[in-house]
């Protein structure tokens, strides 16, 4: 049962797939991409982070005594040891939350209605299988459409809003997807997990933003040399909703400056024919934003930044998005203001079903946050918070 017009993809596909099998079976993974798997496969949607929330937790407790949790979920403390150090409080940031769905109502066939929590364009959403989590355990489901074989020849070029998709879960009642353990509210995940590509050091998942950063801030603190500084961490929730989360952690941990890490917009790929819309390209280093709607960077930090990266030879690139918020924004404006700034990793389709990253890149990144943990000063500080 296929469409005419579908015949010569479907089979040119066939054989591509047998072809692609081997080169992706996954292989051995190391330490990191162990702890990248674990991260961006636990289902964490917007104000549902409790599976990410329990990972960190097993991770950074011996790392971070005092690690707790405000009234919001954000889980917070300070580095071992850095308690008492006299240097500036750094505070490194990331958020535990992904874009996600909420079901929305379940109709008396057994159908399911859902809204989006975090910014989706809707064409993404369609026939894919997503995963609602349930006190039960995980149910998937698929975001079903009309065939191809009975779609009108207006409706081949319409985009379908998110209101009239739903998900088809196999069940036949409101009832029988109650004893499913659905009800309204629950989260709802894209249900798809992490390859290794092959041996071209890129890896595809989901959730990328902002699992990613958190494996970052784990990392670094894995391996963080001597330093004056008192490194502080922040997990964060309900950024991909307005930085909710961010917008109370300078009330628990009145941080000196922020190094806010996730996923830069990577304009690599085929249609993305204009750097006036992103700049990254995977495997030319972090991207540091100099722009983004929710935050303009302290101009001096940015020097010290790129300065600290040339003296250490780390690759770095800028980057300039509008439509883009981050959590260094909430903090920048708290207190009598927080020196931040924004740095991601380069990822390429962010918000959709799954995304792209380069192994360099994620190493760049914790090479340049420790040199900076490592090199910042009262006086650096002095000099970035005066503007001299
Ligand atoms: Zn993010």
């Amino acid at each position: 049962m296929i469409t005419r017009a579908g015949l010569p993809a479907v089979v040119a596909l066939a054989s591509l797939t047998f072809a692609l099998a081997p080169a992706n079976a996954q292989t051995q993974l190391d330490d990191t991409e162990r702890l990248l798997e674990e991260l961006v496969n636990a289902h964490g949607v917007v104000g549902f982070e409790g599976e990410v929330r329990r990972i960190l937790r097993r991770e950074w407790q011996d790392l971070v005594p005092d690690l707790h949790t405000d009234g919001i979920g954000n889980l917070l403390g300070t580095f071992k040891g850095d308690e008492n150090a006299s240097g500036p409080k750094v505070l490194l940031m990331a958020h535990m939350d992904e874009v996600g769905f909420l079901v929305r109502y379940i109709d008396e066939n057994g159908f399911i209605y859902f809204n989006n929590v975090g910014g989706y364009f809707p064409q993404s959403v369609l026939t894919q299988r997503l995963s609602i989590l349930t006190p039960n355990g995980r149910v998937i489901g698929y975001t079903g459409m009309k065939s191809g074989h009975i779609l009108r020849a207006s409706e081949r070029n319409e985009m379908v809003p998110l209101e009239r998709m739903f998900i088809d879960v196999g069940a036949s009642s409101r009832e029988e997807v109650q004893r499913m353990g659905i009800r309204p509210g629950l989260p709802i995940a894209y249900e798809t997990s992490f390859v290794k590509l092959g041996d071209t050091g890129r890896y595809l998942a989901k959730a990328w933003d902002d699992r990613i950063g958190l494996a970052v801030i784990t990392e670094v603190l894995q391996s963080l040399g001597a330093h004056p500084n008192q490194v502080q961490i922040a997990a964060t929730v309900q950024e991909e909703n307005g930085l909710r989360g961010a917008a109370v952690v300078d009330a628990s941990l009145h941080p000196d400056i922020v190094i806010n890490l996730e996923i830069g917009i990577a304009a690599d790929f085929p249609l993305m024919t204009s750097p006036a819309l992103s700049q990254e390209a995977l495997g030319n280093g972090p991207g540091i934003f100099i722009f983004d709607n929710s935050m303009i960077p302290n101009n001096q930090y940015i020097d010290w930044i790129l300065s600290t990266a040339d003296r250490h030879q780390i690759p770095t690139q800028f980057e300039s998005v509008s439509g883009y918020g981050e959590d260094g924004a909430q903090l920048q404006r708290s207190s009598t203001g927080i020196p931040s700034v924004n740095i991601g990793i380069p990822t390429r389709y962010g918000h959709s079903q799954s995304g792209i990253i380069d192994r360099a890149d994620y190493d760049n990144t914790v090479k340049l946050v420790r040199a900076m943990i490592e090199n910042l000063s009262a006086e650096a500080l002095t000099r970035i918070r005066t503007f001299e």
